[in-house]
Parts: C-alpha cells; sequence; structure tokens
C-alpha cells in the first residue's frame, strides 16, 4: 500500500519567491537546496553547510514544506537518515533562526 514515487522528479522551491530565494551571506538559495536535500537528510554535508540550510529553512516556508515531503517519502520507503543533529537541537535551531528573521 507504498503510494510513494521515488523517481519523482526534484521540484523547485514551490514556493519560488525571489524575496526568500535572496541571496545573502551564509545562506543558499532554493535551487542549491533542492540539491543537497538528500545530503542534508543522511547529514552527509559538513556542519557549515548545514547550518546554511537551517538559515534557509527557517526563511523559506516552501523549501521547509519540500523538505518536510521529502523526508516524509524517505521514510515511506523506509531509509531513514540518520542525522547529525537530535531532531530536538534542529527544531531548536530552526526556531531561534525564525526569530532572528529579519526583513
Ligand atoms: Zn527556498
Amino acid at each position: 500500500m507504498l503510494t510513494a514515487h521515488r523517481d519523482e522528479p526534484l521540484r523547485t522551491c514551490p514556493a519560488g519567491r525571489p524575496s526568500a530565494a535572496r541571496e545573502q551571506a551564509g545562506a543558499i538559495n532554493c535551487a542549491e537546496f533542492v540539491e543537497v536535500v538528500t545530503e542534508f537528510l543522511d547529514a552527509a554535508m559538513g556542519e557549515p553547510t548545514e547550518l546554511r540550510c537551517l538559515v534557509h529553512l527557517a526563511r523559506c516556508e516552501g523549501c521547509e514544506t519540500y523538505l518536510d515531503q521529502f523526508r516524509q517519502t524517505v521514510a515511506a520507503v523506509g531509509a531513514q537518515p540518520g542525522p547529525d543533529l537530535p531532531a530536538s537541537a534542529r527544531d531548536q535551531l530552526l526556531g531561534a533562526f525564525r526569530s532572528l528573521r529579519r526583513d
């Protein structure tokens, strides 16, 4: 009863808002995030890059949703990632970055 399609093509950021994707020091953009999302879930990237992803996620709802869906798909196909950061630490970081969000 598995309905996840693992050959579904990668989409670009669903939000597609230029302002959210604006490149800033220390952050990555939507296209970059989509490219590294599997590494992000596998904790296969260095911590600095992971933090840059978290900064982007805090700013971009589209990519946060994308990550959520991607994570669910990964779980559905039974390939559980082993993240470096515990989920609770990740959530705390996300919350911290969110509170720093400035326009
Ligand atoms: Zn994005």
